[in-house]
């Protein structure tokens, strides 16, 4: 079956891998634009802890961890084995202590239905320190094993070259939409018809523009992110812990003595990709509450990434009632980077007419 899809974040990415897997003949057309989500997410892969508990979005965030092992596998299997995933553990703290604590019933409710958690434990301000060690020593926390982080710059490409070696086209481009009686047809940036007997649209902050030809309302809408990143000269912070200060903001570390502070999460800006005096001031009073060791720090860089925020929490995720052919995956939000995989690798079942593993009549466009 010849399927296209449109955007290649990491949901359009693992769509188009799990896809190509199945032995279709997929096209994935991308346009990076300036602000793309998967380029700047923070990339922690620990859902247990959340506040969040509406139960359908938890079950996708939950699903969407569990998945990360066998994906990471299946990528080295083929090949791909630089994906910047580790499970370097999750600090989950508050400072409030009623939050604390139900932090901690949370935890020990979700963490014994997922042994990829590996469960969780209260650990020593001094436990805590050696695991992440610019942390605030005031805090208590809760140590999470199995929490990850993933460099989704790494990632989402690998995910696209496993697809390209498999039989994928991959084309730098903007596609466009246009209605052909009952089904939809994609055409490439001259106008083309890139032929397609399925499309899925994986166009993140975007697709209400490319859906737009179609007649469809899309109420997915850009959430700024702006997050910062850290230089730490000469510390090796490969496997320092994700801190989850069960608020707003969080903090988690790469391989190259690089901490990351995130993020801003600002409705209303459309796509204004700027680095604003407000988003900086709120993230390094962020950063340096909760992690006053810090102080020190080279500020190396802002990202700026426009979550696909939908209206509630759920993801959109289906066949589009009334047009043949055409299926929609978004509004990732803030969770993308841990849904992002399992999401594309359901997307890619219904597209080639299998059932998915998890229902999605909870995320059908038509709900
Ligand atoms: P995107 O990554 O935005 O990709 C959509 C792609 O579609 C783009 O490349 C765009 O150019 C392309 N496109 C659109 N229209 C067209 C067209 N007409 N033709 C061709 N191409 C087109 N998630 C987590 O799980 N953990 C985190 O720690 C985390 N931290 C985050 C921090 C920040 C600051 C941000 C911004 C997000 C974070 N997220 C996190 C969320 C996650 O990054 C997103 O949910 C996810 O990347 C969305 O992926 P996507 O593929 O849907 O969209």
């Amino acid at each position: 079956m010849k399927v296209t899809v449109i955007g290649a974040g990491i949901l359009g990415a693992s769509t188009a891998y799990h896809l190509a897997l199945a032995g279709h003949d997929v096209t994935v057309v991308d346009q990076e634009h300036q602000g793309k989500a998967t380029l700047a997410g923070a990339g922690i892969v620990c859902p247990w802890a959340t506040k969040l508990d509406e139960p359908e979005w938890y079950k996708m965030y939950a699903a969407g961890a569990h998945y990360y092992e066998e994906l990471v596998a299946g990528l080295a299997e083929r090949g791909q084995s630089d994906v910047g995933y580790r499970k370097v553990g999750a600090l989950v703290t508050a400072e409030d202590p009623d939050v604390y604590d139900a932090a901690g019933e949370r935890l020990a409710r979700r963490t014994a239905k997922a042994p990829e958690s590996g469960g969780f434990e209260e650990i020593s301000p001094e436990q805590a320190q050696a695991r992440f060690p610019p942390i605030n020593p005031a805090f208590r926390a809760f140590y999470v094993p199995g929490g990850a982080r993933v460099n989704a710059r790494q990632l989402a490409p690998a995910m696209l070259r496993a697809a390209v070696a498999l039989g994928a086209t991959f084309l730098s481009d903007l596609a466009t939409l246009e209605l052909d009686g009952a089904c939809a047809k994609v055409l490439d940036g001259r106008g083309e018809e890139i032929p397609s007997d399925k499309i899925v649209v994986t166009a993140g902050a975007w697709a209400a523009q490319i859906l737009g030809p179609l007649a469809l309302h899309h109420p997915v809408k850009p959430q700024r992110g702006q997050i910062l990143h850290f230089g730490m000269k000469g510390a090796d912070t490969s496997r320092w812990s994700v801190l989850l200060p069960m608020a707003s903001h969080y903090l988690l570390a790469f391989d190259d003595s690089r901490v990351v502070v995130g993020a801003t999460r600002e409705d209303g800006k459309g796509f204004d990709y700027r680095v604003t005096c407000e988003g900086q001031h709120e993230v390094l009073s962020a950063a340096l509450r909760y992690a006053p060791g810090l102080a020190d720090a080279t500020l190396l860089e802002t990202r700026i990434g426009f979550r696909p925020a939908p209206p509630g929490f759920r993801p959109i995720l289906g066949p589009v009632p009334g047009i043949d052919g055409l299926i929609l995956g978004n509004g990732l939000g803030a969770a993308g980077l841990t849904i992002g995989p399992f999401a594309g690798r359901q997307l890619a079942r219904v597209a080639a007419g299998e059932a998915p593993e998890l229902s999605l009549d909870p995320y059908s466009p038509a709900a």
